[in-house]
């Protein structure tokens, strides 16, 4: 069942993308998740879609049973089926879009108690409230657990303070999953023992003392706002902590960036495979030399080598997938693939360039924007040689 319903998301998807998605790329790209005159419109395009899916009803379902369909929120198979589709005509609108749904939506639906997977994972699942996840901070980047945010506990909730940076969808977010570090010096007698632990809170854009920073220029995923979040000493209640509080917030945390990971490669796959196809039906048209670039060996050897990272990816996602729903994942594993799958994209999306030459620089031919656009899967989510170093820690251990 939720096997059929994955299909029917992807092909409504797929629509959406070479539909409304196309038509609207260049607007969405300039705007950069900016207001408009008649609002944001990459939020106006995420609701569309959000509503094609009907997702309204699927995640009021979900909300009050995550097993509900299957369990169809639970693994990344509908993730990547969708990012996939939204990367091959616009990877920053599938990097917001998943943000919001993914590493935000999907985070409290894990994590949050019955109550808050109604009122905050259920509206940013539907798309009703638009999603941002917050770890990262200006100090404690690739070293993320060295985050300093501060949630204090007061004797009727938290105040937090501190600044976390370069976040997905910040400058247009309704609903905030903000990690930070507990400071409970009388937590012996009011509860379990948090101090100096990190744990994620659910903060709202209506929480007085939050603001966020207009959207950061970008050399790619530029459709994608990205941005800061300033805590100015902000009180919420005691329920804002998500989930049980005895529950270890860096392991939610790494929850959540191994199916980030697994997305991050699924939008790898879809760079790649669009820029195969962008290069092979422009070698075979472009004429050098009295015949098509294609019949020249070196530029057969580019494409081969587009096409054998791309069927490299391609195994690499569907083992993911296969590894999540057998309840088998490793660290080391997802770690080595979203290096593979994120070095291969950017590696891919030049070699479309170089295939198209001196269109292939130029804008219009979209190569080049798919090599911008791939570059930031090897930062975001971990970069590169944080994904090898932790594959290296595991293979070390014991
Ligand atoms: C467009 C975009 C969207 C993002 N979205 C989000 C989001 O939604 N939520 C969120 O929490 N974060 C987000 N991030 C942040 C992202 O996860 C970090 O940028 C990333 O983890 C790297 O951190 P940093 O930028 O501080 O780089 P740094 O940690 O300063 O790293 C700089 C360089 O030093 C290297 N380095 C660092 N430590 C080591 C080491 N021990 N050994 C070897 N090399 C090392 C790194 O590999 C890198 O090459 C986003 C970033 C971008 C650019």
């Amino acid at each position: 069942m939720s096997q059929t319903m994955i299909h029917e998301a992807a092909s409504i998807t797929r629509r959406f993308a070479r539909e409304v998605l196309l038509e609207k790329r260049s607007l969405l790209e300039k705007q950069g998740g900016a207001p408009a005159a008649e609002g944001v419109p990459l939020v106006a395009a995420m609701r569309a879609l959000a509503s094609s899916l009907g997702l309204r009803d699927l995640a009021q379902d979900i909300a009050l049973d995550p097993s509900a369909h299957d369990g169809l929120f639970a693994g990344p198979a509908l993730g990547a089926a969708l990012l996939g589709e939204l990367t091959r005509v616009l990877p920053g609108f599938a990097l917001s879009f998943g943000a919001s749904f993914g590493l935000c939506g999907q985070s409290i639906l894990r994590r949050g108690t019955e109550a808050q997977r109604t009122q905050w994972a259920r509206p940013v699942l539907a798309f009703e409230r638009i999603g941002c996840w917050a770890l990262t901070e200006p100090e404690a980047g690739s070293d993320a657990f060295s985050l300093r945010t501060r949630a204090e506990r007061t004797s009727d909730g938290w105040v937090l303070s501190g600044e976390k940076s370069f976040i997905t969808n910040a400058p247009i977010a309704d609903t905030f999953v903000i990690f930070a570090r507990v400071h409970d010096t009388a937590s012996a007698s009011s509860g379990p023992a948090l101090h100096g632990q990190i744990r994620p809170f659910l903060l709202e854009r209506s929480d007085r003392g939050l603001t966020t920073s207009a959207p950061l220029d970008k050399m790619g995923m530029r459709c994608s706002p990205t941005g800061s979040i300033a805590l100015d000493a902000v009180h919420i209640p005691l329920d804002r902590l998500l989930g049980d509080p005895e529950e270890s917030g860096k392991r939610a945390a790494l929850e959540t960036l191994l199916f980030e990971r697994a997305g991050l490669s699924a939008m790898a796959l879809a760079i790649v495979e669009e820029s195969l196809q962008l290069a092979l039906a422009w070698a075979k048209e472009r004429k050098q030399f009295g015949q098509p670039i294609a019949q020249f060996q070196a530029v057969q050897l580019r494409l081969a080598r587009v096409y054998a990272a791309q069927e490299t990816i391609r195994a690499l996602v569907e083992q993911g997938t296969r590894l999540f729903e057998s309840g088998e994942t490793s660290l080391a594993w997802l770690c080595a693939a979203k290096y593979t799958a994120s070095t291969l994209a950017t590696e891919s999306a030049m070699e479309a360039v170089q295939i198209l030459g001196g269109t292939g620089y130029c804008t219009d031919a979209r190569v080049e924007g798919l090599a911008r656009d791939a570059k930031l899967l090897e930062i975001g989510g971990g970069t590169s040689d944080i994904q090898l170093l932790a594959v290296a820690r595991e293979l070390l251990k014991g």
